[in-house]
């Protein structure tokens, strides 16, 4: 029933083998390195914590001293406390550093103040509280390996240890084109047999999200001349050119008689649903990728080919999406033949819910959804069934 479709895992991986990392590489100041891709591991310089330091508010003691210790000292961050004195204990604040000969910490909460004294309630275990050097991180250990693509945590991280800039993959150039004659932009009026250009929006978004430097070169009308000349000057400005629509062997597809005509093309039939029309080549020094025009099938086929290939060809390693095993909470009783990515929803009991109908044109499941089920081709669902779902929050990664 598939004869002549290429299954998504053989398509992918075909284009993955042609996505080299750019080798351009850049210094960004860490404060703007969120989104990047990280060219080289970084290791840190220094002990985290750099010396002993308080967990909590509190005391810190010596256990052998007994539970009635007189307050010698207050240690607050920032600051350093002398050695404990025998009998002693020192008033202590989060984060700050230890006094030589304690060996616990005990919480406020645990204790009674009387006078220039404190009084124990509970005697304190050995290290209580006590947050050791390099308990975090050891000087020299690798925080960040090559190859990730930075979250605000990983930025944190790398400025915890003093790290001010870090050498990062350079930006990938997309230049973007949206093919049809029906196509205009909202404000415009809508003449009969018109539709928005929704997947200027979607596309864009999504080019912005992988953190790649957009080059929108607009609607093309349905000509060979118009798209080819649009092609032309797309691939020699940019590393990578995605268009929508226009893959379709209709009479008003020009993409692939263009892209044979400046370069070459792979056109695909993808045993896909959403997608199927897939073309992928090369202009120039550019890649080539055309998606369908349907917007379910663009964005779609966006996140299970466009968003690993821009991943990889930015330096990323990990570019496969981390799936999730998750319960169905309905019926899909007539799978299709070819591999399905449903749209599918959490509900309040912790499993998925589909959108009523999957139909490719229907952009409302794509923005009601939290993400795709993954359906192996011809795979009937039935309630309680486990399925691999795709959130949206880890294809956006
Ligand atoms: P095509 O792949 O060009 O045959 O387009 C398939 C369907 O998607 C048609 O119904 C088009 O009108 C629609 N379509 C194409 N491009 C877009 C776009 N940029 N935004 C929204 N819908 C589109
Ligand atoms: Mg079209």
């Amino acid at each position: 029933m598939n004869k002549g479709l290429l299954s998504v895992d053989e398509a992918l991986s075909q284009m993955l083998e042609q996505a080299k990392p750019v080798s351009d590489v850049e210094d960004v100041p860490t404060l703007e390195a969120t989104g990047r891709v990280l060219a080289r591991p970084q290791r840190s310089t220094m002990d985290v914590p750099p010396m002993d330091n308080s967990a909590m508010d509190g005391y810190a003691v010596r256990i052998a001293d007994g539970t009635r210790l007189r307050v010698a000292q207050k240690i607050m961050a920032g600051s350093v406390g002398k050695a404990l004195e025998p009998g002693t204990a020192a008033r202590i604040f989060t984060g700050a550093p230890i006094p030589a000969g304690a060996d616990a910490v005990v919480m406020q909460e645990h204790t009674t103040v009387s006078g220039d004294s404190v009084v124990l309630n509970r005697k304190p275990k050995p290290g209580e509280w006590i947050r050791t050097v390099a308990s975090d991180i050891a000087r020299g250990a690798e925080i960040l390996p090559a190859g990730k693509r930075l979250l605000p945590q990983d930025t944190g991280l790398a400025a915890s240890v003093g790290i001010r800039s870090l050498p990062v993959f350079r930006r990938l150039r997309l230049g973007l084109f949206f093919t049809g004659d029906e196509l205009v932009m909202p404000g415009e009026p809508l003449a009969p047999g018109r539709i928005y250009n929704s997947n200027r929006f979607t596309l864009r978004g999504l080019a912005e999200v992988f953190g790649t430097e957009l080059r929108d070169y607009g609607i093309v009308p349905d000509s060979l001349a118009a798209t080819r000349a649009v092609l032309r000057k797309a691939a020699a400005e940019c590393d990578v050119v995605v268009t929508s629509g226009g893959v379709s062997v209709g009479d008003a597809d020009y993409v692939k008689p263009a892209v044979e005509a400046e370069g070459t093309l792979l056109m695909w039939r993808i045993a896909m649903k959403p997608g199927r029309p897939l073309a992928f080549g090369n202009v120039g020094k550019s890649f080539f990728i055309g998606l369908p025009g349907n917007p379910v099938s663009s964005f779609v086929t966006f996140l299970i080919f466009v968003r690993p290939f821009l991943l990889k060809a930015q330096g990323a390693t990990h570019v496969e999406p981390h799936a999730i095993a998750a319960r169905a909470d309905f019926d899909w009783p007539e799978p299709d033949s070819r591999r399905e990515f449903l749209r599918a929803k959490w509900d309040r009991q912790g499993g998925l819910e589909l959108y009523p109908t999957q139909d490719s044109a229907v952009l409302t499941s794509t923005a009601w959804a939290d993400g795709l089920i993954d359906n192996p081709a011809g795979h009937a669902i039935r309630r309680g069934d486990s399925v691999r779902f795709l959130p949206y929050a880890e294809l956006y990664r």
